[in-house]
């Protein structure tokens, strides 16, 4: 079940736009490969160059004009069945602010067809629950907030959690290499709709929080994950299997203009900045088979994510975009991004 090739399968999808910008970002007919071209400013004489760029991107999938649910097919699907084969898995949507990260991974409430990959991996979940009559299963969620390095149990509100409790959240190393977080709550599930009701809960109390301390969603990164734990009812002595995956929502890549911003706005891109090179750092460091450390314990992120990142797991970044000209050197700036994180 595993994903073949490259240890990160990568996506970029890009927002529909009636304003596409046709003259700089062109979609090559093997859906796989953008061109980009474009002149840069020249920044002493504040004027266009007449030297035009160009570069081509080469991915696992070029998703533009494509609907949610085909979406999840292409992107997350094998991913989540990978769970059932006991791989652990993870999927994160990586981009600016406004490009459709929040969209990608759980969608818009408006109308049923809108669902993002969250609601339409637990129905997955739980349909492969009804079907494998073989094993008995049981299904948690827990759902985390990572902001300044710091990190918040979106789901501490809810009474019946498990493990949880009110001191600082903490990842801990487990024998067999596993992480936990210690003080996160675990919920247990039986079925769809209880999962959606934790999901808006999480949501709610992640706006709740925004306007508390002031703060942007943008600014934090959110793993939402599905904890799986099954076990054969045909061998007596079968034990239980437990894999996780993680759907994570990024905070916004963007960079901040050299001037104007301050005080908080200047720690959150910090922090931002900081997490998002120890993600590629340690991409870089599994896919190096030369390399025997992994540096996971330089950001909560990916000490979180470590048991579910390379090595036996699925990975799968989607990296949003705009396609308007308009946001063409922050969509350059996550397209290499997105490469690195591929061509490794
Ligand atoms: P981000 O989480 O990256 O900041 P959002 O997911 O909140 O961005 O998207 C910004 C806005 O654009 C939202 O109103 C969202 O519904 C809309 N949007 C994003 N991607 C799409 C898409 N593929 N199709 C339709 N609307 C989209
Ligand atoms: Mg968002």
């Amino acid at each position: 079940m595993s994903l073949q090739g490259s240890p990160v399968k990568v996506y970029i999808r890009i927002r529909p736009t009636a304003n596409f910008a046709h003259e700089l970002i062109e979609c090559l007919p093997d859906q796989q490969t953008l061109r980009v071209r474009w002149s840069r400013r020249d920044s002493k004489k504040g004027k266009r160059n007449n030297h035009l760029s160009s570069w081509l991107f080469q991915l696992n999938g070029v998703l533009h004009n494509v609907s949610q649910e085909d979406v999840y097919d292409h992107v997350a699907r094998s991913v989540v069945l990978g769970v059932f084969g006991g791989y652990n898995g993870t999927i994160m949507c990586f981009g600016q602010t406004g490009a459709g990260k929040t969209y990608t991974m759980t969608g818009a409430a408006e109308t049923y067809k809108q669902r993002g990959i969250i609601p339409r991996a637990l129905q997955e979940v739980f349909q492969e629950v009804e079907h494998r009559v073989d094993h008995t299963f049981s299904v948690h969620l827990s759902f985390l907030e990572i902001y300044n390095e710091t990190m918040v149990d979106l789901l501490s509100s809810i009474k019946q959690g498990k493990g949880s409790h009110s001191g600082i959240l903490t990842v801990v190393e487990e024998p067999g290499g596993g992480v936990s977080v210690k003080g996160l709550s675990l919920h247990l599930v039986h079925n769809e709709e209880e999962a959606l009701n934790l999901l808006f809960e999480g949501e709610m109390n992640r706006i709740i929080g925004e306007h508390a301390l002031n703060k942007h969603s943008s600014r934090s990164h959110c793993i939402f994950t599905i904890h799986i734990e099954s076990r054969s009812r045909t061998l007596s002595d079968a034990k239980y299997i437990t894999s996780k995956l993680n759907l994570v929502d990024l905070a916004g890549s963007e960079r901040l203009s050299k001037t104007g911003s301050e005080g908080q706005v200047q720690t959150e891109a910090m922090y931002i900045n900081k997490s998002l090179s120890f993600l590629e750092q340690v991409i870089l460091a599994l896919a190096d088979s030369r390399r025997e450390h992994v540096p996971f314990r330089q950001s909560k992120l990916t000490h979180a994510l470590k048991d579910s990142l390379g090595g036996n797991c699925n990975t799968v970044l989607v990296a949003n975009i705009y396609g308007e000209g308009a946001q063409i050197e922050e969509t350059l700036s996550t397209l290499r991004f997105a490469t690195r994180m591929k061509c490794v």
